[in-house]
C-alpha cells in the first residue's frame, strides 16, 4: 500500500480490514437509564417469562434477520432494535463534555489486535527485537488506533451537537465506535456534514501517521516505531475507505441517504434505498465470511467477517425501522396510549394478600404501589409475583418484590411516546408510570406500547418532509 513502511506486506489479513469499521449505527432508541442495577436485568427476566405473549428475540436473529420489515409484531422488531443498543460497560471520562465509554466487547478486540501485532505483524516486519518490545509496541499501536477511532466519533458527535442533536455519548466496542446521537431532527445537509467529518478526520489522522513514519524512515531511525506508525496509517486509511462504502448505516451509506433525501425530499424512501444496499452488503460479507471459513480454512477471519456482515445487515434493518417508526409515531403522546387512573395497591401487604385482593380481582398485569403515607413507592407486576414460591408469599411484603421508582420509567401525559421509547430498556417488558406533577394519572404497559406500535404501523406515513427547515418531525435519533 505504501512504500514508507519497511517490510510492509500489502495483504495483511481480512481480520484487520473487517475490524476497522465504524458502523456508527446511532442505534435506535438509545436508553436514558443505563444506571447500574437498573431496569435491565428485570426487563430481560420479564421478557423470558413473558415469552408466550411477546416472543422477544433474545438474539438479534429475531424478525429483523428473517424479514426486516414484515415481522409479526412491531414490538418485537423494536425489541430487536434495542438489542443493538451499545451499552457502556466502563465510562472513562468526558471529552468536550461528551461521555466516553467502553463496551466489554472491546476487550476481545483489544486482545486479538494486540496478539496479532505482537505475535505476527511486527516480528515479521522488523525482526530482531525482544518479545517485550513487540508487546509494548502492539499495545501502543492498538491504543493509538482506538484514539483515532475516538477522534472519528468525536468528529461526528461534536458536529452533531453543534447542529442541534443531543449527544448521549460515545462507546467504543468490538467493531469500532458508536456515537449515540438523538434529539432533534436534522436536515439532509446536516446529515451530510455530521457524517463526512468522521472519515475526513480518519484520513487526516492517517496522513499524519504516514508523514511521521516517512520522516523517521528517511532518517533511518526507530524501525519498530516506523512500522507501528505505518500500520496506524494503513489501518486508518482502510477505516476511512471501509466507512465510505455506500452501505447504510456505514458513513458512506449515510452520505448516500442524505443525497437521496435531498433528491427525493423523502427521508423514509431515501432510508429504505440506503438500507437495502446496507443489507445487501451485509449479505456479501456474510457469504464472504462463510467462504473464508470453509473454503480457505481461515476460521477466525471468516467468523469475524460473517459476524460483521450480520451486524450490518441487522443494523440497516433497525435503522430503517427506526426512521419509519419515528415517522409514524409523530404526534402520538403518552396520554394517547396510557391506561388512566390505574389501580394501586398498598406496599405493606403480603404477596398472598395482594394476589387475593388485587391480582385476581382486577385485570391489570402490573400495579403501582404506595406506602403508608400514600406516596407512590414502586410497581409490582404479576411476573414479579409469580417469581415468588407459593410458600413464601404469606411472609413476603409486596414492597420487597416490587420494582422501585428508579427502576421504572416515568413520563408525563403530554410526553411524546417516541421519547418514552427512548427511555425504556426494552419496550416489550417496560412499564411506564405517568405522573402529572406529583399525581399518578396513568400507566403504560408493554401491551399498550405494543398496541400503539401496531397502530402506528397501520397508519399512513406522515407527510413528506424535505427536512430543509431542520424541523421535520419523525427524524429523531437516527442521525
Ligand atoms: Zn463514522
Amino acid at each position: 500500500m505504501a512504500s514508507w513502511t519497511p517490510g510492509n506486506r500489502p495483504k495483511r489479513s481480512s481480520f484487520q480490514f473487517s475490524f476497522t469499521i465504524c458502523p456508527r449505527p446511532y442505534l435506535a432508541l438509545s436508553s436514558l437509564n443505563d444506571g447500574p442495577g437498573s431496569y435491565g436485568a428485570t426487563a430481560r427476566n420479564g421478557a423470558r417469562r413473558r415469552s408466550r405473549k411477546f416472543t422477544v428475540p433474545l438474539s438479534p436473529t429475531g424478525s429483523i434477520l428473517v424479514n426486516p420489515l414484515c415481522g409479526p409484531h412491531e414490538i418485537e422488531r423494536v425489541a430487536a432494535v434495542q438489542f443493538w443498543k451499545m451499552r457502556t460497560s466502563l465510562s472513562i471520562g468526558r471529552i468536550a463534555g461528551i461521555e466516553i465509554g467502553l463496551n466489554w466487547s472491546l476487550a476481545i478486540a483489544f486482545f486479538l489486535f494486540t496478539a496479532s501485532l505482537a505475535g505476527e505483524v511486527f516480528p515479521s516486519d522488523v525482526p530482531g527485537y525482544a518479545q517485550t518490545a513487540y508487546i509494548v509496541a502492539a499495545i501502543a499501536a492498538v491504543l493509538l488506533f482506538y484514539a483515532s477511532l475516538l477522534a472519528h466519533e468525536l468528529g461526528h458527535a461534536i458536529v452533531a451537537r453543534r447542529l442541534g442533536n443531543r449527544v448521549d455519548g460515545i462507546t467504543l466496542w468490538l467493531f469500532g465506535g458508536v456515537a449515540r446521537l438523538s434529539g432533534d431532527s436534522v436536515s439532509d445537509s446536516a446529515e451530510l456534514r455530521i457524517t463526512l467529518v468522521g472519515p475526513a478526520i480518519t484520513i487526516a489522522v492517517a496522513i499524519v501517521f504516514a508523514v511521521i513514519a516517512a520522516v523517521l524512515a528517511t532518517l533511518n531511525v526507530f524501525p519498530l516505531t516506523v512500522d507501528l506508525l505505518g500500520w496506524l496509517a494503513r489501518i486508518n486509511f482502510i477505516l476511512a475507505a471501509f466507512n465510505l462504502i455506500p452501505a447504510f448505516p456505514l458513513d458512506g451509506g449515510r452520505v448516500l441517504r442524505a443525497l437521496l433525501w435531498r433528491f427525493t425530499h423523502d427521508q423514509l424512501r431515501a432510508t429504505s434505498i440506503a438500507a437495502w444496499l446496507g443489507r445487501a452488503f451485509g449479505v456479501v460479507l456474510i457469504l464472504g465470511g462463510l467462504s473464508m471459513a470453509f473454503l480457505q480454512a481461515s476460521l477466525i477471519n471468516g467468523v469475524w467477517l460473517g459476524v460483521l456482515g450480520w451486524f450490518l445487515f441487522s443494523a440497516a434493518g433497525s435503522q430503517e425501522l427506526q426512521t419509519r417508526l419515528q415517522r409514524s409515531l409523530t404526534g402520538v403522546t403518552v396520554r394517547d396510549v396510557m391506561v388512566p387512573d390505574p389501580v394501586t395497591a398498598p406496599d405493606w401487604i403480603t404477596v398472598d394478600d395482594f394476589v387475593a385482593r388485587y391480582a385476581t380481582v382486577h385485570r391489570a398485569t402490573a400495579y403501582p404501589i404506595r406506602d403508608f403515607n400514600g406516596q407512590l413507592s414502586g410497581l409490582v407486576t404479576l411476573h414479579d409475583v409469580s417469581a415468588i414460591a407459593p410458600p413464601r408469599r404469606a411472609g413476603t411484603q409486596v414492597r420487597v418484590i416490587a420494582r422501585s421508582l428508579t427502576q421504572v420509567a416515568l413520563a408525563r401525559p403530554d410526553d411524546a411516546l417516541i421519547d418514552v421509547l427512548h427511555q425504556v430498556e426494552d419496550p416489550a417488558t417496560a412499564y411506564v408510570l405517568v405522573k402529572d406533577g406529583d399525581r399518578l394519572v396513568g400507566m403504560v404497559s408493554p401491551e399498550d406500547i405494543g398496541r400503539a406500535l401496531d397502530l402506528a404501523g397501520l397508519r399512513q406515513p406522515g407527510p413528506v418532509t424535505t427536512g430543509r427547515s431542520g424541523t421535520s418531525p419523525g427524524t429523531v435519533g437516527d442521525v
